[in-house]
């Protein structure tokens, strides 16, 4: 089953709006790098709009995705954004369920799993984030806990929704602290996510879900996790805010 391999951006709350612009720019004018790798940026909600306009400007097929959303399409919901409001802004993806908004932001795998279903329903791609932490990886909870968070975050997606999907896993040790997961490790648990997948579909759907790993990837390390068969891209933090850098690991993955 040829997959193909997708890298995103998570800026996360970085730089401001002409850095932004300039990022956007370089990156679309060196898309040729990426190959068959599909590209996706996701700027701050603040700057969706700039960086829609910047690729829009350079007719480029660099995708826009959103960070966060809510999983209401409107309402009383003060500094939240709304599905239909990414979809306007001509976002195609949306990061749900980061490490940083389990962990800082109180988000729980029903939550993720609301937005997800709201994600789909508004026309956009979810990229669900799961991982352990160092605790939970030193205590051999692994399995158990992505096993947990897969199944919570993606739980009643009919299998036409599922297989749209992208996971990313991202075990939050990994995540800006320069100790990326070796290519085994990463290998391992992608193949746990694959199966699970399977059991909550069906193994043909399982085998069309693009799985991401994400955790301090830069270009010297990411063909060694390109090279395994479970691993279809990466979520990229850091490395992003650096056109070559980011461009670097889309090569790896394809280019
Ligand atoms: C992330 O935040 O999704 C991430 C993987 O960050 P970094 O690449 O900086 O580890």
């Amino acid at each position: 089953m040829s997959r193909r391999k997708i890298v995103a951006g998570n800026w996360k709350m970085n730089l401001d709006r002409a850095k932004a612009k300039e990022l956007t720019a370089a990156v679309a004018a060196r898309i040729a790098e990426a190959g068959s790798t599909e590209l996706v940026l996701c700027p701050p909600a603040a700057y969706l709009e700039t960086v829609g306009a910047a690729l829009h400007a350079a007719a480029s097929a660099v995708a826009l995705g959103g960070q966060n959303m809510h999983d209401k399409p409107s309402g009383a919901f003060t500094g939240e954004v709304a599905p239909p409001m990414l979809l306007d802004l001509g976002c195609r993806y949306v990061i749900l369920g980061h490490s940083e908004r389990r962990t800082l932001f109180g988000e729980t795998d029903p939550r993720v799993n609301a937005k997800a279903k709201a994600a789909l329903a508004a026309g956009l791609t979810p990229i669900v984030c799961v991982g352990e932490t160092l605790e939970e990886r030193e205590g051999g909870r692994t399995e158990e806990v992505v096993t947990t968070q897969v199944r919570g975050s993606l739980a009643g997606l009919l299998p036409a929704e599922l297989e749209k999907v992208v996971v990313a896993y991202e075990p939050v040790w990994a995540i800006g602290t320069g100790k990326v997961a070796t290519p085994q490790q990463a290998q391992e648990v992608h193949a746990l996510i694959r199966s699970l997948l399977g059991s909550l579909a069906s193994p043909a759907v399982a085998a069309k879900v693009r799985i991401q790993y994400g955790g301090s990837v830069k270009p010297d390390n990411a063909a060694d996790l390109a090279a395994q068969p479970d691993i279809d891209g990466a979520l990229v933090g850091g490395a992003s805010l650096k056109a070559d850098d980011f461009l670097g690991i889309a090569k790896a993955f394809g280019g």
